[in-house]
This record gives structure tokens, sequence and C-alpha cells, in this order.
């Protein structure tokens, strides 16, 4: 059985950053985000997982910072962001909530104008880092490239 909302209002919303604020556009850069269930108290995320979703993953998930930052520019502050964990094979749903002080969500600010920073600098010098140290994707298990790359096993 689905869980309840509180005040649904729309699917799939669409908050684009470029047009809600003064940060991204006039910055060089934006940011979009795409709202599962957008509700007038909440933000509800819905995840097919088969792996184990915690209140701890949720109060240090990214997403959940993004798009309640989001809905604050948008003059629409949320309470909070609840996600909906389906399991495969099971009728259960688990719904985990969490929230985000004031604080938070200007460190994420200030976390996402670095990256967004970062990333204009590279594209305009056209030189780019190698991938972030320890990323899992950057193995010979995963990356095809791994054995010849300087980044991986091509490292002096
Ligand atoms: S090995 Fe090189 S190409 Fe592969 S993920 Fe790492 S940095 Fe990228």
């Amino acid at each position: 059985m689905l869980p309840a909302v509180r005040e649904a209002r729309e699917t799939e919303r669409e908050l684009d950053l470029g047009g809600l604020a003064q940060h991204g556009e006039g910055a060089g850069w934006g940011f979009v985000g795409y709202l599962d269930l957008d509700c007038a108290q909440e933000v509800c995320d819905y995840k097919l997982s088969g792996s184990r979703w915690s209140q701890n993953c949720a109060d240090r998930d990214w997403q959940v910072d993004a798009y309640l930052w989001l809905r604050e520019l948008a003059g629409e502050p949320a309470e909070e962001f609840c996600f909906h964990v389906a399991r495969p094979g099971s009728e259960e749903v688990a719904v985990i909530r969490t929230r985000r002080s004031a604080e938070r969500l200007r460190f994420f600010e200030r976390r996402l104008a670095g990256i967004a920073e970062r990333i204009a600098q590279a594209v305009s010098s056209r030189v780019w880092g190698y991938a972030p140290e320890g990323a899992w994707w950057c193995s010979r298990k995963w990356c095809a490239s791994w054995d010849g790359c300087p980044a991986g096993g091509g490292v002096a």
C-alpha cells in the first residue's frame, strides 16, 4: 500500500535555478531539480532500492539539500523531505523523513557555487582534473581505460 502524502501538488515538478534567482544565471551557471512529488509542506522522492536505506542515509543525502534549497529559492520553503523506498519483491514501502537547517542549506549553497565555479573554470581553460580521488568508478574493475590512464593504473 502506498504511503499517504500531505497536500500533493505536482509530480516531476521542474525547479530551475536560472528562472528562480540571481544565483545561477548571472554567475554563468544553472541548476535544475525535478521533484518526484511536490507537496505544500514536503518534498517526496521515490526510490526502488534493493539496498538498505536508513535514517542516516536520508540525513546525509545531498539530494535533500538540493531540493529543499530550490524550494526555498522559489519562495515556498518545505518543512521536510520524505523518501518513499520500495524494495524489489516486497509490497512494503518504507517512509524515511528528514529535515535540513537553514545553516545546512547555506552550506550547500556555498558548496554548489564552488563546484559550479570549478566546472566553469575547467570549461573555459579546457583543463579538466581527473576523477575524484577514491571514486569507485575509477578502478580497473569499472573503467576500461584504467590500465593506460595516468590517473589509474598508469600512475608513475
Ligand atoms: S582511470 Fe582515468 S579514465 Fe578511468 S575513471 Fe579514472 S580518471 Fe577516468
